[in-house]
């Protein structure tokens, strides 16, 4: 019943019209900004080369130039990439999507000469730069490039690094190749005794099925696929750790670390104080697994136990157009000028591409860019879990138009760091209203186990991980061999502490790590569990304070990333640096734990009546 995409009526698709009129406007505008036939293709930027001493004015001009060339370039691609996305088989929209890939390729070449120019100027030019009005615009955009110049080597050393960069890459790259393309899986087996293929994305789905004997039988399997080849995928995690060492080094930072968290201004004090917070009320994920025991009714409790739900799937159905009202009405804390807006953009602007239709992209996301509106991918199906990712990418979209509105370009774009605290903090709006509206206990329980899971998932899941991604890399630093027994002890012992007694440890949860791919990509998760820490911490903020509060979080949505992300948070309230704001989060983690066992017994009382 998917419908094709040129049978999708016009009110369920995104608004593509409003950045081009139609392809061949795209084409028109492509072709008179990018000549394909020269090169380079922006001949006025080579003019620009060995220019930057020559005082403020002429840096503006080139800065200028730079700006405006990646606005055009970030606005044809939005373009492209969304019409490549509703229809992926659409060949057109394809090629539109790789040429302006390859033209903002091209572009970086053709200005890689920038930053290290930029670097090479003295330190008295620098300052000079950095007081003068002319520039004021820009003070902290150069002021962030040029941050890691004492970390940044000889122009003959960089070239150096710059070679070496392709080669590092092949631990990453290689357990890509055999995660997503080489591994087979085998089948799990049901309580029925049929057989069912495991790929990533169904053993999501099986880990959390009501069928034990099928869960079990998934998370063996799949695991042992990764245990058979324990020697390879500890090798490839020591090279992807090695190239973090040789960097680190070679740069000369503190450790790995530091070399992750300096460029962007978070002290490593961050990452410490997320784990201490977390590693000091650990109990509380204790008790939450002596619970699910106890619910579950199971006489041992296993990591194949820890995902199912704990009360059978709602079949709670909300069409659409629900969802849009609920959303609006959850924002109400933030003011009637947030709420206006949102409401414009799902009603009258039409951000939201709703529904699937035949080849579109999997998934969700916001995007967009600065010259545009928000724009939404969605796959909305009616159900609950739906609303709440739909809710998620208003909260980025509604992040990204303050932004956009409140900062000039270069400062249009909020940071990493704090790109999840928006969408979260409306999640958090959205349970909010439903656990007060909601009659049904079942219900509740259902809303409360999602809002538990959810934490246990990114705030203790994703420390765990960032506790055990500091380890190995102390380690790797310390040039003690990583061996496939090292990693599982210390892997275990990380489990045994985070889910405490209840839990047995089968011998599979041991090579868990060789599977994640995140241990690839360089102390990223930690920012996992800041940002929900973040996020609820704001949220609870909004809600129980006044105007100030308020604005204070509107102000946080306006900063894009004109100051460093700890400061834009400190702004509105939250300092990453302590403890409080993860303190925080598990204390209403262990709330809603109490909240749900509380239901529970009354809910199970009742059906003895
Ligand atoms: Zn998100």
């Amino acid at each position: 019943m998917i419908k094709k995409r040129e049978d999708v009526p016009f009110k369920d698709r995104w608004n593509v019209e409003a950045l081009y009129s139609s392809e061949s406007e795209w084409i028109k505008a492509f072709k008179s900004f990018v000549n394909l036939e020269q090169t380079p293709r922006w001949p006025a930027l080579q003019k620009f080369q060995g220019t930057l001493q020559q005082g403020p004015e002429n840096l503006k001009k080139v800065l200028e130039s730079l700006l405006q060339i990646e606005r055009e370039l970030s606005k044809l691609h939005t373009y492209a990439h969304l019409r490549h996305d509703e229809e992926i088989t659409n060949t057109k929209c394809k090629e539109m999507d790789e040429q302006i890939l390859s033209a903002i390729y091209a572009y970086s070449q053709e200005t890689s000469w920038f930053l290290p120019e930029l670097m090479g100027l003295s330190n008295d030019l620098v300052k000079q730069y950095l007081s003068s009005p002319i520039l004021k615009d820009y003070h902290f955009y150069i002021e962030k490039m040029l941050r890691v110049k004492p970390h940044t080597l000889s122009p003959e050393n960089e070239k150096l690094m710059a070679f070496a960069d392709q080669a590092l890459q092949t631990a990453h790259k290689t357990f890509r190749a055999i995660n997503d393309a080489d591994f087979k899986f085998g089948t799990a087996k049901d309580s029925k005794g049929q057989e069912k293929p495991i790929t990533h994305a169904s053993y999501g789905m099986y880990i959390r099925d009501a069928d034990r004997t099928l869960r079990e039988t998934a998370f063996k399997q799949y695991h042992q696929q990764f245990d058979k080849y324990e020697n390879t995928l500890c090798e490839l995690l020591t090279g992807q750790l090695q190239s973090h060492v040789f960097n680190s080094k070679a740069r000369h930072y503190k450790s790995c670390l530091d070399a992750a968290l300096y460029p962007k201004n978070i002290d490593t004090s961050v990452y410490h104080a997320l784990i201490k917070a977390v590693n000091e009320r650990l109990e509380v994920l204790h008790k939450y697994m002596g619970l699910r025991k106890q619910i579950l009714g199971v006489k041992d409790l296993h990591f194949y136990d820890t995902y199912v739900p704990l009360i059978e799937e709602m079949d709670i159905k909300m069409p659409y157009e629900e969802a849009e009202d609920l959303i609006i009405e959850s924002v109400a804390p933030l003011g009637s000028e947030y709420q206006n807006l949102l409401k414009k953009g799902f009603k009258e602007q039409r951000w939201v591409d709703r529904y699937e239709n035949e080849n579109k992209r999997s998934g969700a996301y916001s995007s967009g860019c600065y010259d545009s509106m928000p724009y939404i991918l969605m796959n909305y199906k009616n159900i609950i879990k739906d609303v709440f990712t739909l809710a998620h990418e208003a909260g980025h979209s509604m992040h990204s138009l303050y932004s956009h509105r409140s900062q000039p370009y270069q400062y249009g774009d909020y940071p990493i760091f704090l790109a999840e605290v928006a969408s979260t903090f409306n999640e958090d709006l959205l349970m909010r209203l439903m656990l007060q509206r909601c009659q049904n206990p079942a219900e509740k329980i259902y809303l409360l186990n999602q809002k538990i899971e959810d934490i246990r998932g990114t705030l203790f899941r994703q420390t765990m991980f960032a506790e055990f991604e500091l380890l190995i890399h102390e380690k790797a630093e310390q040039n003690i061999p990583l061996t496939p027994h090292l990693l599982k002890e210390e892997y275990r012992n990380l489990n045994k502490k985070y889910f405490g007694p209840t839990l047995v440890l089968d011998k599979e949860i041991d090579i868990e790590w060789a599977r994640i791919p995140h241990f690839y990509y360089n102390f990223y998760v930690f920012q996992y569990a800041t940002g929900i820490s973040a996020a609820l911490a704001l949220a609870e903020r909004v809600v129980q304070g006044g105007t100030r509060e308020r604005d204070d979080y509107l102000n946080f949505l306006k900063s894009g990333s004109s100051k460093y992300p700890i400061e834009i948070l400190k702004l509105a309230g939250i300092d990453m640096g302590s403890p409080e704001p993860v303190k925080a989060a598990i204390q209403k983690f262990d709330h809603l734990l109490d909240e749900m066992e509380q239901l529970l017994l009354e809910n199970s009382a009742q059906k003895k009546k």
